[in-house]
């Protein structure tokens, strides 16, 4: 394939994609623009990035703290929206804080609390979301939901750290059991959202599970292959 011809299919997939979420959206009497795509780019070229950019995409997800900032740095000059949506190591809040506009993966105080002391002061607070372990699944990242009354009053009350919502990555399982937890999801966002009003985020849905997430009040889903292809 030349590069046109991969730059093509990149481009096509992106608008099906895109496709996707408004009839997702039509078929549960939501506005298109009620659900924000996040492009999940770990492991394609920023090139890619730099495509999709140019065809109006701005949100761009990345699970790995040094590819992501590498990325970062490269793509200084676009007004591109960076998203960390992979586990973070204590060691590696620093580049995380410096580099990115929000994170999605937040599960223990200890992780708020250096993001929140390392978040340059001349930058705008840190968006961040709470992920919940929905599944409940062992040995998985994310909080349970009993846990969250508490990490949300501690996040809300940091000066660099704007909590914005929930954010979870379910088991694979039946549609059925799925629409359960999303509901959950659904339910203690609205909660939150009664507590914290800046709260109006909720990232939940992947390429299989899209409509379902949409259906339960998704605003963000986050879709990496479908865009990019298979990673390398
Ligand atoms: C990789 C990843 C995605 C995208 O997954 P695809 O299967 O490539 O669409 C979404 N969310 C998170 C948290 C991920 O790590």
């Amino acid at each position: 394939m030349t590069d046109l011809e991969s730059s093509n299919n990149l481009i096509q997939r992106y608008h099906s994609v895109k496709q996707d979420i408004e009839n997702a959206c039509s078929d549960t009497d939501r506005t298109p623009d009620s659900v924000a795509l996040l492009a999940v780019s770990k492991k394609h070229p920023a090139a890619s990035i730099k495509t999709l950019y140019e065809n109006g995409q701005r949100a761009f997800g990345e699970n790995y703290v040094q590819e992501g900032t590498d990325k970062v740095s490269v793509l200084s000059q676009l007004d591109i929206q960076w998203h960390f949506i992979g586990p973070i190591q204590s060691n590696k809040t620093r580049l995380v804080a410096e580099n990115f506009h929000w994170v999605h993966t937040i599960d223990r105080l200890k992780i708020a609390k250096r993001l929140n002391d390392q978040r340059p002061h001349d930058q705008a607070p840190l968006n961040v979301l709470i992920q919940i372990n929905i599944s409940e699944q062992a040995s998985k990242s994310g909080i349970h939901l009993n846990e969250l009354d508490n990490l949300a009053q501690s996040i809300n009350e940091m000066e660099h750290l704007n909590l914005r919502g929930l954010m979870c990555i379910p088991e694979e399982q039946s549609l059925a059991s799925l629409a359960l937890e999303f509901k959950a999801m659904q339910h203690a966002y609205q909660q939150l959202q009664n507590q914290y009003p800046q709260v109006d985020t909720l990232s939940m849905g992947m390429s299989a599970d899209l409509p379902c997430a949409i259906e339960c009040g998704s605003t963000m889903v986050r879709i990496g292959t479908a865009i990019f292809g298979k990673r390398i």
